[in-house]
């Protein structure tokens, strides 16, 4: 086999792999694992987690091997190593996570319709096998279910609404799965509604043949028989894309085809989107996902725990399922960075030590925002004057941000008082604070350093 096929083995070997290691490992660790070359002697491997190959060399190397083995017909060994851009690029991808994940996955991943998924643009963790029902999403889950078994013949648009982090991309992403693999001849196009609107711009600028442009977009997502389009609420105000997403709906839904929207809001809500729209998502069912209640957290942590490699005793499940109340992505993102840290620093996962690897302490004492800025300043090897100043330097940037960040969540003070103590507009500081906010969800590491800074901070 070529080298040039490099892409095509790694397939084949994730395939293998997929059947022999814990999903959520395989997921979290091996899917992102980016497929180098090999030679005589080795395969080689990029990652941008930091904990890969650690995590990876301990627990799954003779997987790895054998899976090679059974591909290339060759003894090699494995060398996973860490790239500091890809960690870049991993950190980068937080805001717009999902669908590059998607789409990373679908492109690399062995599946049985693997054409489907690549175009569908599915991440393979949604499944409704993986989805644990309590009652804050049972409406929304039976609803899911019956439109999975029957698209187009009942409940026609499905609008999921719902906060952050509360399964909504999950749920959505589930239908898709399933009537793959159950209805193959149809056809399931996922889309982001930012991707959506991007797409919609792009048709309409100038350059190129705006009509073959238009074509090809109205082709996308119009020849499909379910469109599952998620966050609807960010079209709102976008005028051009608000009319494409209406003639689409109508297009699609007279032809019996099936919609499924999600949104962090009803469809009234949502400023300033055209009443027609508002009555058309309004047509089919509209199913709420609430937060999720303490048995049913510990359950979704159980799940998480069955099929990971470390051990995570009931009193952890319990403890960290009663800390991250209303975030159901806080809560897996605690979880992982917990038995990673234990993995690869073999500590065992006692209260104490969760307590410290989350950066939890009981009695929060009273953190001034001078103390913040000064850890932060030794932390990252800068000055106070540099964190509060106004240098774009990417260090000094990204120090000031995570001071922001800290200072919000470590003192609870209101974000224009930390404009004022930083000397910026109050939305320059909650831009900040979402930024990392959202980048901790995705960035094990940056997880890391801020429980770090919150320790040594609490025991000042
Ligand atoms: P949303 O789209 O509502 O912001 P997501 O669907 O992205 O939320 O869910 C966030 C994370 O929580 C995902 O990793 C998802 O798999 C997980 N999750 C959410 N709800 C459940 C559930 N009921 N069972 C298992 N995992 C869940
Ligand atoms: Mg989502």
């Amino acid at each position: 086999m070529s080298q040039e096929n490099i892409v095509e083995v790694w397939n084949e070997i994730l395939g293998i792999l997929e059947s022999e290691i814990p999903d959520s490992t395989f997921s979290t660790w091996i899917l992102p694992l980016e497929p180098q070359y090999y030679d005589e002697n080795s395969f080689v491997v990029h990652t941008g987690q930091a904990f890969a190959p650690g995590m990876l060399r301990k627990n799954h190397h003779g997987e790895i091997v054998d899976a090679i083995k059974k591909v290339t017909g060759k003894n090699l060994e494995i060398k996973i190593i860490f790239d500091e851009e890809l960690a870049k690029k991993f950190s980068k991808k937080a805001g717009s996570r999902a669908k590059k994940e998607d789409t990373q996955q679908s492109q690399r991943y062995n599946y049985d319709s693997l054409t489907q998924m690549q175009s569908s643009n599915l991440n393979l963790k949604y499944k409704f096998e993986n989805f644990v029902v309590g009652s804050n999403n049972k409406l929304a889950f039976v609803a899911a279910k019956t439109v999975a078994e029957n698209p187009g013949k009942k409940y026609n648009p499905l609008y999921i609404y719902g906060g952050p982090g509360l399964g909504k991309t999950h749920i959505m992403q589930a239908i898709g799965h399933y009537i793959i693999k159950n209805k193959p001849e149809l056809k399931v196009q996922f889309v982001q509604a930012e991707e959506f609107v991007n797409d919609v711009v792009n048709a309409l600028a100038n350059g190129g043949d705006r009509v073959d442009k238009m074509n090809k977009f109205r082709n996308k997502y119009r020849k499909t028989d379910v469109l599952l389009i998620d966050d609807i609420q960010l079209i709102a105000g976008k005028t051009r894309t608000e009319e494409e997403v209406f003639n689409t709906f109508n297009t699609l839904h007279s032809a019996g085809k099936q919609i499924v929207i999600t949104s962090d809001r009803t469809p009234k809500e949502i400023p300033s989107i055209s009443d027609r729209l508002v009555s058309r998502f309004e047509w089919g069912l509209m199913a709420d996902i609430q937060v999720p209640d303490v048995e049913t957290r510990m359950a979704i942590l159980t799940n998480l725990a069955q099929s990971s490699e470390i051990k995570v005793p009931p009193n952890i499940i319990e403890f960290l399922a009663t800390v991250y109340s209303n975030n159901i992505r806080e809560l897996e993102g605690a979880f992982n960075r917990v038995t990673a840290y234990a993995s690869i620093n073999e500590v065992e996962l006692t209260l104490d030590n969760v307590k410290k690897i989350i950066g939890y302490t009981e009695n929060k004492k009273d953190i001034t925002f001078d103390a913040i800025v000064d850890e932060i300043a030794r932390y990252y090897n800068v000055s106070v004057k540099d964190i509060k100043g106004s240098s774009r330097s990417q260090k000094i940037a990204e120090a000031r941000q995570m001071a922001i960040y800290l200072s919000r969540d470590l003192t609870k003070q209101s974000f224009p008082s930390i404009g004022e103590y930083f000397d910026k507009k109050h939305t320059t500081i909650m831009y900040s604070y979402d930024k990392v906010k959202e980048e901790l969800t995705a960035n094990n590491i940056l997880a890391q350093v801020v429980s770090d800074i919150t320790n040594k901070l609490n025991k000042q």
